[in-house]
């Protein structure tokens, strides 16, 4: 009935083109004009021992001190996370823009001779242009047999969060839900596929509507054969984007 259905529209509108009527107008998507700091998290560099001082600042987050950023982890084959989450975030910037956002990325380069920035500069720089959301985009590395994707949201920390923690929460379940929608596959390790944390430098120094995606476990075998491909890393750009369109048509 469906396919039925799309056929006759499909045909009434060749038929309007045909009699050059003016072509229907697209339905706005509701990413058009957002403003979107995407957050690939690490960096190749900070594996690199020239950055070690670098590495060791730390800073107070509100609940405990935090380094300035970490090296991530890595499939058993090798495929860094920093490497990951960078190829799909410029994925996702594409597809976005293509969606009339405009975003912004925490980091210009993935290379082992960059380091950084530190979580607290990656919250700021969402600060600074006023994002209308900030998804940081990881990858776990727990045990092997967990897999699928969870969120992390910020959890309430006096004088730090009050601002951040509904809008945060609306945004983490609106891409739980629409990423689950579109197939992504949900963890089946952290309940609800939802983590809500107090102590993750990146959300408390927010005060903009953030998220951290834990896209699946790059210690796993079935997970981490989607992350090493194109396609797959792809089809996890494309996932991130059901979220973000589920958000925003909401808000
Ligand atoms: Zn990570």
């Amino acid at each position: 009935m469906r396919v039925v259905g799309i056929a006759a529209a499909l045909a009434a509108s060749a038929a309007l083109l045909l009699h050059g009527a003016p072509a229907q107008a697209q339905p706005e998507s509701p990413l058009e004009g957002r403003l979107i700091l995407l957050d690939p998290g690490h960096q190749l560099g900070n594996a690199n021992p020239r950055f070690a001082k670098q590495m060791a600042q730390t800073k107070w987050n509100g609940t405990t001190v935090k380094g300035c950023n970490t090296t991530g982890t890595a499939t058993a084959n090798g495929l860094p996370e920093a490497t990951f989450n960078w190829r799909v975030a410029k994925q996702l910037k594409g597809m976005l823009e293509a969606a009339g956002a405009r975003v912004e990325l925490t980091r210009k380069t993935n290379s082992r001779e960059a380091w950084g920035p530190c979580v607290w500069d990656r919250a700021g720089h969402a600060n600074r242009i006023g994002a209308d959301a900030m998804v940081s985009i990881h990858a776990d590395g727990s045990s092997s047999g967990n897999r699928g994707f969870f969120v992390l949201a910020p959890g309430l920390v006096k004088g730090w969060t009050e601002d951040v923690v509904r809008p945060g929460r609306r945004l983490a379940r609106a891409m739980i839900s629409g990423m689950a929608d579109a197939g992504a596959p949900r963890s089946n390790y952290i309940r609800d596929q939802l983590m809500v944390s107090t102590n993750t430098t990146g959300l408390n120094f927010s005060d903009v509507p953030t998220v951290t995606v834990e896209l699946g476990n790059m210690r796993d075998r079935v997970d981490a054969r989607r992350m090493e491909s194109a396609a797959g890393q792809r089809q996890y750009a494309q996932w991130l984007l059901a979220g973000l369109e589920r958000y925003f048509s909401r808000s």
